[in-house]
């Protein structure tokens, strides 16, 4: 069964979250943290599938040259995720809020890095280039 790049980097992102721990969600095998954001209970199932709202969150975001390093990469509620676009990812990189929330997210990240858990089966990293749809 083929992951799509979406789906093994979300994977990714919560085998190296420390909130997130091994679990069930209605007998499904999942992994289940908390939004970078708020805190709210977020779930992925192990093949990189939101089982709540989860979404792939950009600290540094892609249109200011963020990249898919999973440091860079959390996971978010997509309400909270769609809100710092909205009224921060769109300012100026200069920009002192966006700024701020760059930094809180980015110490926020790095304190609950981890390495994966050794009882997670975990598909091949992306790699930077790779893209979806690219032929
Ligand atoms: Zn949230």
């Amino acid at each position: 069964m083929k992951l799509t790049r979406a789906q093994r980097l979300l994977l990714w992102c919560a085998a190296t979250d420390a909130t997130f721990k091994p679990s069930r969600v209605g007998g499904t095998p999942a992994l289940v943290g908390k939004c970078i954001h708020c805190g709210r209970k977020l779930a992925i199932d192990l093949e990189g599938k939101p089982i709540s709202d989860a979404s792939l969150e950009h600290i540094l975001p892609r249109n200011h040259g963020g990249t898919d390093a999973l440091a860079n990469l959390a996971i978010a509620c997509t309400s909270c995720n769609a809100q710092k676009g909205y009224r921060h990812d769109c300012q100026k990189l200069e920009d002192a809020k966006l700024q701020a929330v760059i930094e809180t997210l980015q110490a926020r990240r790095a304190k609950r890095m981890r390495a994966p858990p050794q009882s997670l089966e975990l598909p091949s990293l992306p790699d930077q280039n790779e893209r979806d749809c690219g032929h």
